[in-house]
Order: C-alpha cells, then structure tokens, then sequence
C-alpha cells in the first residue's frame, strides 16, 4: 500500500511539472505498472452435487462467471473421474470456453511422501496426460497435488527431469490460500445446519483470500523489485460457485488487475527452479525460502486450515 501511495504521490509530481510545462505527456503507463496482476486457476475438477446444488448448476456458475468477466483460466484437473459422462462433460464444457485445460495427476497423490516415488510420478503425469490431450485447449503445465514437490533433492531433481523430457511446465501458484478449508466448513454446515449465513462464508473468504494476496504480493515485490503476473490457486468446488463474482469484483476494487492465466504464465518468473528442499508451496514462498531473507515470516506448510481454524471458529462458521 505504502507503495501505491509512494507511486501516486510521485504521479501527481509529475503531472504537475509536465501541466506547468505544457509537455505531452503519457503518464498512463505509470499508473498501469504501478497495479498489482492477478490470474486464476482451478484445481481438480468435482464432478458431485454439492449439498443441493446439482453437479452441472453450480460448475455452469463458475464458467458464467468467468464469462461476463471475460477471464480464461487454466483447469488443472485429475484423471480418475474425468472418463466417465460428467467427467467427459465437465472437460468439454471448460474447453468449449476456451479455458486451458492442464494436468493434475491421475489419482491426487502427495509428493512429499517417500512411497510416492518417481515412477508413480511418471504413471500419474501420463495417464492424465492421455486424457485431456485429446481437449482442444490442453495445455502441458502440470500442478503438484497440495503443492508438493519433493523432500529430497534427489526425488526434486528427478521428477523435474520427468516433466522436461514430457514437455511439461510446473503450473506453479504465486499466491496460495485455504478456499477449500472454507468450502469444506461451508459445506459441512449447510448438510447440518438449518440455516446457514452465507454471506458471512463469503466475507470471510474474501478477506482470507485478499490478505493471502497482499502477503504474496509483497513478499514478491521485496525478491523481484516488480509486480509479478500473479497465478491465484482456488478449488473446482462451491466456494468458487458461489463467491467468485464477488472475489473478482474485490480483487479490483482493490487495485487489481485481472488477466487470463495462459497470459500470466508468459511472466519469466516461472521459468524459476527455486533450490530449496521440501519443494513446493507457491513459487513465491519458495523463491523467498532460496534467498534466505525472510525466514521470520515463512511458515511451514505456507498455507493451511491450522491458521483459519480459530478465527472460523470464532466466527461461528
Ligand atoms: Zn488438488
């Protein structure tokens, strides 16, 4: 923020020097490299009726969202229940939209666990691969399942030399948060509890998410010295249904600019290979882990339920 007033303050400086001086000016482009960017993803991809919202209405919500907003994402999605009829509908219907549809293993496995070896790695990656290339919006960036990467160095390397030789990209997260921790509590009242307050879900949540922007966005702009293209992880789920409208509409209000997620993985900062070990969380994390500069504020896991877990409480949600 102190940023944003800095480079406002210096705006209005220069606006009235060039006023005074009666020179053409372009100081638009000042003002427009001055905003944070954010995209948005999707991970997963549910095809269950949630509560009693039907499978097919509250997965139309997200893509009638991202319609009137004009935003293409990238679906990262896993391959188990992607070959049946909804599984099948739900690939096409994303691509008919033209959003990018991308890898998320096959079965949902955690990298960090040791059982979860290089070989399954290789399984998973391939056989959602043979799923969704048929897609015509398919893309070869793939997700880490929790965002996990690896513990040891050896496992680091080799599934990064796995994802070379298939042609894939790591769809790295700049910013990470907990929207399916909130979906998950949002959920579980709603089965329950007569009445639920939604709107206090929503308020949460969008404040959740803003802060866990802010905080990333920050960190980002001490390692970078710029405003990164940021990737926004949420979840293939009803928290996306329901608040995404209201998420884009705030992301903006706050200063955001909002663009499609292919555009935001042409940033160079995903070319990174950050040198840390575990691997994972957001890219962002990650490199700032490297540097070694901040180990005050990184946590570990970066984001979880154990941090929104007493607020929530408290909260009645
Ligand atoms: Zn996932």
């Amino acid at each position: 923020m102190k940023l944003l007033i800095k480079v406002g303050f210096l705006t209005s400086l220069f606006f009235l020097f060039a006023c005074n001086n009666h020179v053409e000016t372009k100081p638009k482009s000042i003002i427009t490299k001055s905003k944070p960017t954010v995209s948005f993803t999707f991970d997963d991809g549910n095809t269950e009726d949630i509560a009693n919202y039907k499978f097919e209405d509250w997965n139309k919500s997200i893509l009638n969202t991202l319609k009137k907003a004009d935003l293409k994402s990238v679906f990262f999605v896993t391959g188990f229940n992607k070959t049946d009829k909804k599984g099948t509908y739900l690939l096409t219907e994303w691509d008919k939209q033209n959003h990018s549809i991308a890898n998320h293993t096959f079965s949902h496995p955690n990298f960090n666990d040791k059982n979860n070896t290089l070989e399954i790695f290789e399984d998973e990656l391939q056989k959602t691969d043979s799923i969704i290339h048929q897609y015509k919006n398919y893309v070869k960036y793939f997700r880490f399942p929790y965002l996990k990467e690896g513990k040891s160095k050896e496992k680091i390397d080799g599934i990064r030399s796995i994802l070379k030789e298939n042609n894939y990209k790591n769809g790295y997260v700049t910013i990470d948060a907990s929207d399916w921790y909130v979906n998950s509590r949002l959920i579980n009242q709603m089965k329950y509890r007569k009445k639920v307050d939604t709107l206090a879900f929503q308020e949460f949540y969008l404040n959740h998410i803003i802060d866990r922007a802010n905080f990333y966005e920050s960190l980002s702009f001490e390692l970078n010295g710029r405003h990164i293209k940021h990737t926004l992880l949420l979840h293939h789920n009803l928290s996306s249904a329901l608040f995404l409208k209201s998420l884009i509409k705030r992301f903006k209000k706050e200063g955001w600019e909002v663009i499609d997620a292919i555009e935001a993985y042409k940033d160079p900062i995903y070319e990174s290979l950050p040198a840390v070990a575990p691997a994972g969380e957001s890219l962002i994390w990650s490199l700032a882990k490297e540097s070694g500069k901040f180990e005050e504020i990184l946590r570990y896991p970066a984001e979880d339920s154990r941090y929104e877990k007493a607020e929530m409480d408290r909260l009645g949600l």
